[in-house]
């Protein structure tokens, strides 16, 4: 059983609402099979995020299964959704929320178009307007071992802090986009896979003409504001958000109980 302050109970009601009500959005858009894809957000305030658990359809997620894990990809125990399993891909969620403080929620799909890219290991190139003005460049790869989470949460770490795009393409896996919240993170997956097959689909009939970098750069500034236009839109994001509570690459640690006894309080 964990207790936490009552201020974050509150935090902790309000992000399993917010994760399990977008991700309708996976489905509506035709991101996801079956019950595939995942979204979580981390607690602010807390060393905690919520992520939705593995084998529960889609039409039956609700704020109450939704599973509270730290920041080491466990769960915590006795709070509701806590006899629920979790997503095979939660330890690159974890690891991602440990190395990216800016990292308010994250979105992961295998959609077809953007997991085609990433199992070539091939960024995006930045070929139309709208792209620029959203990714400021190429959807990147990071570089590093699907099956070392440690790794990809460095790697992922590194590609923030060098390209303007906020979803990067895991090798063999498919997209992950980090959002300062829930529905940011949804959005950029769905914008992801719309870049991913339109530019596909120009490159199947013919040599595709991507956009100078003065281009984008001038796109980019325009849609972020010029004093912004070189910056990782993430990190312009996060300096205002106040939540950056979790430092770079800091020791996970179990949640800390508030001192008064209190039981969980689910939504
Ligand atoms: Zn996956």
């Amino acid at each position: 059983m964990s207790t936490f302050s009552a201020r974050v109970e509150v935090a902790i009601a309000r992000i399993r609402a917010d994760v399990a009500h977008v991700h309708a959005e996976l489905p509506r858009h035709g991101l996801v099979s079956w019950t595939d894809g995942s979204v979580s957000a981390r607690v602010p305030g807390a060393d905690l995020f919520v992520i939705k658990p593995s084998g529960v359809a889609y039409a039956e997620l609700a704020p109450e299964n939704m599973v509270l894990c730290t920041l080491d990809a466990g769960i915590v125990d006795g709070t509701p959704g806590g006899d629920g399993s979790l997503p095979i891909d939660v330890a690159m969620h974890a690891a991602i929320y440990r190395h990216v403080p800016e990292a308010g929620a994250l979105a992961h799909t295998h959609s077809p178009y953007a997991t085609a890219w990433a199992t070539r290991a091939e960024a995006i190139p930045c070929a139309t307007t709208a792209m620029a003005r959203e990714f400021g460049g190429p959807v990147p790869v990071v570089t590093a071992s699907p099956v070392d989470a440690e790794s990809l949460g460095r790697a992922v770490a590194a590609t923030l802090a060098e390209q303007r795009s906020r979803v990067v393409l895991v090798p063999n896996t498919g997209p992950f986009a980090i959002g300062t919240d829930a529905r940011d993170a949804v959005r950029l997956v769905v914008l992801t896979e719309d870049v991913a097959r339109t530019v596909q689909l120009a490159r199947q009939d013919g040599a595709l003409s991507t956009l100078d970098q003065s281009v984008i750069d001038a796109l980019f500034g325009g849609a972020h504001g010029a004093a912004r236009g070189g910056e990782p839109r993430l990190l312009a994001h996060a300096a205002g958000s106040g939540s950056g509570q979790v430092g770079r690459a800091r020791t996970p640690r179990k949640p800390q109980p508030n001192t008064a006894p209190q039981g969980p309080t689910g939504p």
